[in-house]
């Protein structure tokens, strides 16, 4: 089973050398020979351990005793300890920095020293705002380099990361050595798409329980690994980033670890102004080195005089700010959520019964799940025909009649928006259902106008009560439905149209950024999964999630409404548009 990955290792490791000593302005014949090194092992096409074992690694163009030393070690501990110190003596991002091709060393020192950027976000945020003193052809491949530094960034589903996250933390909370546990990073802000799967432990030995953890059965490989901290990939072929502390640390480094970036940045400045510093083992005073004890993320903030601020919110878009004038909104959690707006059963495209959808959903402690299969104009063979759907609205009522009190199926339908905008369906029978949901699935790649045209026509219908999955998106898709928002915002305030944040897996649909400006303009938004099974009912939380990262408050979401409630404001809207 001997492959070049060692190789490869090792050749990076000599390069990082290299390029942190000519950062330090070290020994010029020692730099080349580091590089050299480098170039000889990413190119041998025989596997370092085959030669180590022959004793003949000296004998590699470039490679002297030092070296080969060095290899040695590389291949029995599979560190560096040289490398390890040398990485020590420049902040993180840094080291990321000299890896990127397009950059020299000295352009690597002017964004440090000249310019403080230290971290791939700082540099793709300042790239981003054409800030980088740099020139075109530079500018060009370094834009290449950050859009795959990017992507490599938001490779994973939320929703796909966090019902695996919570078998982890299981799994982890049940080691010996383990206190807490807890997913940090974009996982825990919920952002839709994320790289790692970033976990925080205490531990009153962090150095055994690391060890510990890569020795789990379902760890396949170990990438990077320290005292401290971990970064493993899963069978299921998940990256996640363990970082362990002493018990004292937990609440400190759980918000340093949960970021964001830009969040902690602003909280650094604020601190500093307090003479404290934010670190992951604690807040520091300035003046007497001394941490401060702090038990919980409350009180990190209550240093610095600032009310708690949910996860969700940590992104520098203005919380802080909010905070301080102390109006942050109370979010919407899942325990607000009193039903489904949007759920398909096995009469149209989804796999399960009315009687099971109804069961989930009391499982899942809801009042209501309005179910609400697809139907075309168009294709009306692959849809709900209007005879079909009237048939199961009785099948509903029937089944109503023998459920308990407290919870009821509500009958709906989720029409596709015809290419003009129309809702072609029998109107009659629309006007008996408690609930009518449009929305686009064809012709996405049409002219912005013509589909900025036909969401908003459809909003104008008088029985259309949601518009679902407004921006088309579909997470991890490059090609995004071009559609003019602002327009779709203001004519759901114009018509009262309730938007949909479609938690489907692939969705996340409306987006956050468009929920918050909705959310400002006034708009009500439904939350929906549009389940095709009735395991997938349980992506809800994905959408609060994103209700939460858009600013919701339970008040501004239609389906924190009682069942009662829910039928009075609907049937309310339906006279007054009606009449
Ligand atoms: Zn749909």
């Amino acid at each position: 089973m001997m492959d070049n990955r060692d190789n490869q290792q090792c050749s990076v490791i000599f390069r990082d050398i290299a390029s942190l000593l000519e950062l330090q302005g070290d020994d010029l014949y020692r730099i080349r020979a580091y590089r050299r090194a480098a170039q000889t092992l990413a190119s041998l096409s025989e596997p370092l351990r085959t030669i180590a074992r022959r004793g003949a690694l000296e004998t590699l163009p470039g490679i002297g005793k030092t070296l080969s030393r060095e290899i040695q070690e590389l291949l029995e501990t599979g560190r560096l300890r040289y490398h390890e110190h040398l990485i020590t003596t420049v902040p993180e991002g840094i080291v990321d920095f000299l890896r990127l091709p397009s950059l020299s060393t000295e352009q690597v020192r002017t964004l440090w020293r000249t310019h403080d950027m230290t971290s791939m976000q700082q540099l793709a945020q300042a790239f981003h705002a054409e800030r980088l003193p740099f020139d075109a052809s530079t500018l060009e491949t370094l834009g290449k380099e950050i859009a795959a530094w990017e992507r490599e960034q938001h490779r994973m589903l939320l929703g796909i990361a966090l019902p695996r996250a919570d078998i982890l933390v299981e799994r982890l909370a049940a080691l010996p050595l383990v206190e807490q546990v807890s997913v940090a990073g974009s996982l825990r802000r919920g952002t839709a798409m994320l790289g790692d799967i970033n976990m925080v432990l205490a531990s009153p030995d962090p150095p055994r329980l690391m060890h510990l953890c890569n020795q789990q059965p379902e760890i396949r490989q170990v990438l990077e690994t320290g005292p401290t901290s971990t970064v493993v990939v899963t069978s299921e072929g998940l990256r996640v980033s363990l970082v362990a502390v002493l018990p004292p640390q937990f609440a400190s480094a759980l918000h340093y670890y949960t970021g964001s970036t830009a969040h902690l940045a602003v909280l650094r400045r604020i601190a500093q102004r307090r003479g404290l510093d934010l670190t992951q083992y604690g807040v520091r005073q300035l003046e007497r080195s001394q941490y401060l004890p702090v038990a919980t993320e409350e009180e990190v903030y209550a240093l610095l005089g600032l009310p708690y601020i949910a996860p969700e919110l940590r992104e520098d878009g203005g919380e802080i700010e909010v905070a301080e004038a102390g109006r942050l909104p109370a979010l919407v959690t899942l325990g607000d959520i009193r039903g489904d707006l949007h759920v398909q059963s096995a009469w149209g495209n989804g796999a399960h019964s009315l009687e099971d959808i109804a069961q989930m959903g009391q499982r899942l402690g809801y009042q209501y799940v309005a179910v609400c299969d697809y139907a075309t104009a168009a294709a009306a063979d692959r849809g709900l025909t209007p005879a079909k759907l009237a048939t199961q609205v009785a099948a509903i009522r029937r089944l109503n009649a023998t459920l308990p009190e407290t919870f009821r199926l509500l009958t709906g339908i989720e029409l596709e928006i015809s290419p003009d905008g129309e809702i072609d369906f029998d109107t009659g029978l629309l006007q008996e259902l408690d609930l009518v949901i449009a929305a686009l699935h064809t012709g996405l790649k049409e002219p912005r106008n013509k589909l900025t045209r036909r969401l908003c026509k459809a909003m104008e219908h008088p029985l259309v009560d949601i518009l679902a999955h407004p921006t088309g998106r579909m997470l991890g898709r490059q090609v995004l439905p071009s559609i003019d928002m602002a327009a779709v915002l203001e004519t759901a305030v114009e018509t009262g149209t309730y938007l949909e944040i479609n938690s489907h897996v692939l969705r996340l649909d409306l987006p956050e950024t468009y929920v918050r400006q909705a959310r400002d303009l006034g708009v009500t938004l439904a939350l929906g999964s549009e389940a095709q099974s009735i395991q997938d009912m349980r992506t809800m939380r994905l959408g609060v999630l994103t209700a939460r990262r858009g600013w919701l408050g339970s008040s501004q979401v239609l389906n924190s409404l009682s069942y009662r409630g829910l039928l009075q404001r609907l049937q309310d809207w339906g006279v007054s548009n009606v009449t």
